[in-house]
């Protein structure tokens, strides 16, 4: 059976980079007001729902917000763009020749499920030098704003571009919150959970993932739980 493997990016791929100064940058433009960046998390959400949240804390209603959020989806990745030469964001380890050993395999197929606005994720994992392109199908913050909809999302995708179907037990997403194990569970999907966001491996466990890994270092051993 052809696995199609979901990898999250922020804390599973890769790490650091500007992106939260980026945002706050965007949404003070757009909204006048960044909300109370420091009492809202960003792991695991999606960008929409990150923003929603921060703006709603602020005092805006939804009707503002959403008038609002066209051109936070273009200021956003300008300023991420712009910034990331000077702080780029950093592979995990193991994560190239992860890829490296996927990417040979014809019984693989990959994608993305991530919080990301398609452009940003885009932006962090080129400045990384990781090729979007790596991941043909995805389900992205710009799609749906809550994150158990988004393997659903980048299932259909993956349908259509390897022109088959891939049902719930083919699939496994990868992930570094319980967030990420929760939407894999939503949509029937195996969850691998690595420990390399801000999560240890126990709370990764307790959120009820099928995989837990401290990291993604052990090629092999990924690999063979991957395609179990
Ligand atoms: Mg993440």
């Amino acid at each position: 059976m052809k696995r199609l493997i979901l990898f999250d990016v922020d804390g599973t791929l890769v790490w650091g980079g500007p992106a939260k100064d980026a945002f706050t940058h965007a949404l003070v433009e757009v909204y006048g007001t960044t909300g109370p960046v420091n009492l809202v998390s960003f792991a695991g959400r999606t960008d929409p729902q990150i923003a929603r949240e921060l703006l709603r804390k602020a005092g805006l209603d939804d009707a503002r917000i959403d008038e609002g959020l066209p051109r936070l989806w273009t200021l956003y990745p300008r300023e991420l763009e712009r910034r990331l030469p000077a702080k780029p964001v950093t592979v995990l380890a193991g994560v190239r020749d992860l890829l490296a050993a996927l990417e040979d395999r014809e019984d693989v197929a990959m994608g993305l499920v991530t919080g990301n606005i398609r452009e940003g994720a885009r932006l962090k994992l080129g400045s990384a030098g990781l090729a979007a392109a790596a991941f043909p199908a995805g389900g992205f913050g710009c799609d749906r704003e809550s994150r158990n909809h988004l393997p659903a999302v980048a299932v259909g995708r993956a349908e259509r571009v390897w022109g088959m179907r891939f049902p719930p037990e083919s699939v496994v997403v990868v992930g570094d919150t319980p967030l990420d194990v929760e939407c894999g569970r939503h949509f029937g999907a195996r969850t691998f959970a690595v420990a390399t966001g801000h999560f240890s491996a126990a709370e990764l466990a307790a959120a009820g993932a099928d995989h837990v890994a401290t990291d993604l270092t052990c090629t092999r051993d990924v690999v063979d739980v991957l395609m179990a």
